[in-house]
């Protein structure tokens, strides 16, 4: 079956991201859009993903699965997607403690809004989340891995915190079998990951509710879970 995704949205408690990114905002244009699944990667945190969970059951919408986009101590942009919330929160509570510790400037940075599944207010995170982590590209797959999820380089196609603009390449060491493109990434670009045996992952990176993707992006999976999407992401990549 198709199931219609998008696995990297941000929340109110990205300071870069639009306040109204509330949980019942975002279930609701999720599932207004038709999407199956979507995952909610705020930087550095995945202190909003419970409420949206719960916010979706409330409206029986989409699947949410609890990730994260890290920032590695080189400034890569990761995804991380977590199987189930107590082993996110799990892994965000020991990337909050490898951070760059740096107050955040509302007035600079925007605010960092922890939000309840009924979109009121819980509290502010004082910390600033855009900064890097002491984790590096080369760990972040085991790190994921150890919490059972998965981590794959975020909009490859970005000269602004993608792999390929920093680090100039993708080392097989690495241990990616998947690499994110965002929305306008070049079709050449596309073709080449694919050839060289990457599963190909196109998400919104949304920061704003108008901008989540459509029904285009689909996975082909027997059933829809957290996990099974996981294990679809992890496919290896010398069975393409
Ligand atoms: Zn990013
Ligand atoms: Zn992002």
């Amino acid at each position: 079956m198709k199931f219609y995704y998008d696995f990297h949205i941000h929340t109110c408690l990205s300071p870069c991201a639009d306040d109204d990114m509330t949980p019942c905002n975002i279930v609701g244009m999720a599932k207004l859009v038709g999407l199956d699944v979507i995952a909610i990667t705020d930087h550095n945190s995945c202190l909003n993903c419970r409420a949206i969970m719960e916010a979706s059951k409330e409206i029986d919408g989409p699947l949410v699965i609890a990730g994260m986009e890290l920032e590695t101590s080189e400034n890569v942009h990761m995804v991380m997607l977590f199987p189930d919330i107590d082993r996110a929160e799990a892994a965000s509570e020991e990337i909050f403690k490898t951070l760059f510790k740096i107050k955040n400037r509302p007035d600079i940075y925007g605010n960092q809004i922890i939000a309840n599944s009924d979109d009121t207010e819980r509290g502010r995170l004082d910390q600033l989340l855009v900064v890097s982590s002491e984790l590096g590209v080369y760990d972040a797959v085991a790190f994921a891995e150890k919490y059972g999820g998965v981590a794959y380089p975020a909009h490859i196609d970005r000269p602004s915190n993608g792999i390929l603009g920093i680090l100039g390449s993708i080392d097989e060491d690495m241990g990616f079998s998947t690499v994110e493109f965002s929305a306008t990434a070049p079709d050449e670009l596309k073709k080449e990951y694919k050839s060289r045996g990457y599963n190909i992952v196109s998400d919104s990176d949304s920061h704003n509710l108008g901008s989540l993707s459509d029904r285009i992006n689909y996975l082909e999976l027997d059933r829809l879970s957290a996990e099974d999407v996981i294990k679809a992401i992890k496919f290896i990549r010398s069975k393409q």
